[in-house]
């Protein structure tokens, strides 16, 4: 009899409880191919053929994941799938794979195996950056056609072939969540994520908590331990997995999401308060839209960017930007200025391997540097401010000089440009702590002020984000941080500009009625985090009227 109710610790990346089965999951699938020699032409033709039924077959999935992407998430981020097309049917690649067939004799697999494996090997050997993150699309490329060639899916190893059910009604068990393996699943059926890789703010993070499903990352080795089919738990509010959980942990499992599915809907924001989204896709703001969101609080525009693997221009920003703001009905949404480096590089720029990427060339730095970037952003922007109010903010700023310099930029790109300045508002990120000495003179110049607590604890106490091993040292509930954050609330009260909160310790259990007691009425969190956060705020406005009514 195996063991039941064994407890991993993990990071919470998605809210909410489940139960069910698990499916394993791996890209590290056809890491070998059979390999036979084709005895005569007519075994040459078939091997032929069947090359160029795969590649037909290929270049129809990417056709519909292209188009779904764009449905569902938006054009930038799927044209990933129009560069893969491209690489596969390139002449030269092909050419490689028809020669190794017709000349070598080599059957189809090996042939499609050999020539991309060679090409994986040349660009990882690249030190070019950007073309060494292609060779992930390489690899994605041959595991999607030898998938098709041998009629199994190129990214499932799961012990239970006969009765998987590719991810459906079950928990994804998996080292790191891709894209590609987001489009071989029905992502809308998935019931959790358990990844031993990737923290909050990776892909697996935005992915599940798109789908509104419970996640829980960095569950170091849990593919050894969970076979396909046990039943498992995901506790996305914890950030616990929970293997083989008896009769009664399931029973409460179970009690307790259906109160929250019934719930997360009807509930709003206490009156006095603002419960924000933040989103980095199409799919967050719909979601944020659907949960009845105060409005987007930060739009992290830089993913967008990220996930098309390219600069966009200013129209393709426009339609993106447009296209979220109708989602919210009028109500704000804020469009966070490109900002790239630290845990998030933009490859394809080419940018000089940093040795300490969070103090280099970051934020504002970067958009300082790179003025037509920002040009392009800015006026994107300003086309969206013809048609409603838009909402700019700059990351990552260090002092009032370099916002002084970031204004200027931002007008001259609006300069002799057609737009509607009452409503192109423009507000300033406070995470850099030297800043907070020149706030007031900094509040002057802007319009409104977000407080990024990611960043300001990372800085405040000299402790790295993302790093498992200094984790504890990452602390949002530290006296020295209340002190900072009373004083952006007052500071912000005494200049008249509204202030609110988009980093993570909003969405923490106790959080969000201590920043309300000290001012900080407005917060931004994750879309699924919302139904809770406001659940706190109204238990915290009932106490605080009871203890302000007069006993009788
Ligand atoms: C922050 O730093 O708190 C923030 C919201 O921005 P990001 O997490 O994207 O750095
Ligand atoms: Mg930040």
């Amino acid at each position: 009899m195996k063991n039941s109710n064994i407890v991993f610790k993990g990071i919470s990346i998605s809210p909410g409880k489940v139960a069910a089965p698990a499916c394993l999951f791996s890209s590290q699938f056809h890491r070998t191919v059979p390999e036979y020699q084709l005895a005569n032409q007519t075994e040459i033709s078939n091997e032929l053929d069947r090359l160029h039924e795969v590649l037909g077959a290929c270049t129809v999935e990417l056709d519909t994941a292209y188009r779904r992407t764009v449905e569902k998430i938006g054009k930038a981020e799927a044209d990933i799938f129009m560069v893969q097309r491209e690489i596969m049917l390139d002449k030269v690649i092909v050419e490689r794979i028809v020669a190794e067939i017709r000349d070598k004799r080599k059957n189809a697999e090996h042939a499609i195996f050999s020539v991309y494996n060679s090409y994986e090997e040349q660009f990882m050997a690249l030190e070019d950056q950007y073309l060494k993150g292609r060779a992930h699309d390489i690899v994605d490329i041959r595991q999607r056609l030898l998938g098709h060639l041998k009629k199994v899916h190129p990214v499932f190893i799961c012990e239970g072939q006969d009765h998987c059910m590719r991810g459906q009604d079950r928990i994804i068990v998996t080292q790191a969540l891709s894209l590609s393996m987001i489009t071989h699943i029905n992502a809308s059926r998935v019931k959790g994520f358990i990844t031993e890789h990737g923290g909050p703010s990776s892909h697996a993070a935005i992915i599940a908590r798109t789908l509104g499903v419970p996640a829980v990352s960095g569950v170091h080795n849990i593919m050894d331990a969970i076979h396909c089919s046990d039943i498992v738990v995901v506790d996305g509010d914890r950030g616990e997995v929970i293997l083989r959980p008896d009769a009664k942990t399931i029973v409460q499992v179970r009690v307790e999401e259906e109160k929250r599915t019934t719930r997360q809907f009807a509930v709003l924001s206490p009156k006095g308060t603002e419960v924000l989204a933040n989103a980095s896709s199409i799919e967050d703001v719909t979601k944020a839209a659907q949960l009845n969101a105060d409005g987007i609080g930060l739009f992290r525009t830089e993913f967008i960017f990220i996930r098309s693997d390219r600069l966009l221009s200013e129209e393709e920003q426009f339609e993106y930007y447009a296209q979220a703001a109708a989602l919210m009905e009028g109500k704000p949404v804020t469009f966070r200025m490109l900002d790239v480096g630290g845990d998030k590089p933009l490859p394809f720029l080419n940018i000089e391997k940093e040795d300490n990427p969070y103090l280099g060339w970051r934020g504002s730095r970067f958009l300082l540097d790179n003025p037509d970037v920002l040009a392009a952003q800015v006026r994107a922007l300003a086309r969206l401010s013809r048609l409603r109010e838009a909402r700019m903010l700059f990351p990552m700023v260090v002092d009032v000089r370099q916002l002084q310099l970031l204004l200027r930029a931002r007008n001259d790109a609006l300069e002799s440009f057609d737009y509607n300045p009452a409503n192109l508002k423009t507000g300033v990120m406070i995470e850099v702590p030297g800043a907070i000495y020149e706030l007031d003179k900094m509040l002057n110049l802007v319009d409104f002020a977000s407080i990024g607590s990611n960043d300001l604890i990372q800085y405040l106490f000299a402790v790295d984000r993302n790093n498992e091993h200094v984790g504890e040292g990452y602390d949002q509930d530290h006296p020295v941080l209340w002190k900072v954050l009373e004083e952006i609330s007052q500071k912000a009260r005494a200049a008249k500009k509204p202030v609110s909160l988009c980093g993570e310790m909003a969405a923490v259990p106790g959080i969000p009625g201590r920043l309300m007691a000290i001012g900080i009425s407005s917060m931004s969190v994750s879309p699924p985090y919302i139904p809770t956060v406001r659940d706190e705020l109204i238990s915290f406005s009932r106490d605080r009227a009871d203890c302000n009514t007069p006993s009788p």
